[in-house]
């Protein structure tokens, strides 16, 4: 994708965040490597559902601002851990999705395997320990997670999913929200019942083998 490509659908991702109700006011924030050396974000104190591409603000990968008239999100340290841990990950995508982050507010993880998609998607998925919003505390939060996750939830906070494009990140949030709201249900309704070893076993393998052709 060109960095045109690129803006273009970073604002995309914003619009179906805000429009599915995943942030509110100016929460969230999304990047995605430009290239080896910097990234492009979207800056601070703006709401995700109405971007426009010039917004956007270029970075290196320590967060130093190259290039663009805002400052880069609040939130960018959790951003920079993903992609120094993270050389698979060219995406990430931060929101505060209202039924997955009850699951954050509750320290709850998503530790039981009981939806196909939770597996082929992301796997388990833990609770980071809380560290302030808008600071680099979330960052050190984040750090010994990130490496064996691609989705973790913020305790008291929100959710943060990586991919390797934009739209993977996007489709992984989505699918977060998604079986935190089937998994509440369940509880409603007596408890999920959890799928098999076998089950599980033959989704894990889909999983390995659609991270070894990372376009899939
Ligand atoms: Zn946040």
């Amino acid at each position: 994708m060109t960095e045109t490509q690129l803006r273009e659908t970073i604002v995309e991702v914003g619009r179906r965040l805000y429009a599915r109700g995943y942030t509110a006011s100016n929460d969230g924030n999304i990047s995605t490597r430009l290239d080896d050396r910097r990234l492009l974000m979207t800056p601070k104190s703006v709401c995700k559902g109405f971007m426009s591409p010039d917004m956007m603000v270029v970075t290196d990968l320590d967060g130093k601002k190259l290039a663009g008239d805002r400052d880069p999100s609040s939130e960018m340290q959790m951003h920079l851990e993903v992609y120094r841990q993270r050389p698979d990950a060219r995406a990430v995508v931060h929101a505060h999705p209202p039924i997955a982050t009850g699951f954050a507010v509750a320290g709850q993880g998503f530790d039981a395997f009981v939806l196909p998609e939770l597996i082929l998607q992301m796997g388990r998925v833990p609770v980071v320990p809380y560290g302030t919003p808008g600071t680099p505390e979330l960052g050190d939060r984040v750090e010994p997670f990130i490496a064996g996750h691609e989705a973790l939830l913020l305790a008291n906070h929100g959710a943060v999913t990586v991919g390797a494009t934009l739209d993977a990140a996007w489709i992984r949030m989505e699918s977060l929200e998604h079986c935190a709201r089937i998994i509440f249900a369940a509880r409603a309704l007596g408890g999920p019942v959890e799928l098999s070893g076998d089950a599980v076993a033959r989704l894990e393998a889909q999983r390995a083998a659609a991270r070894r052709e990372p376009d899939a």
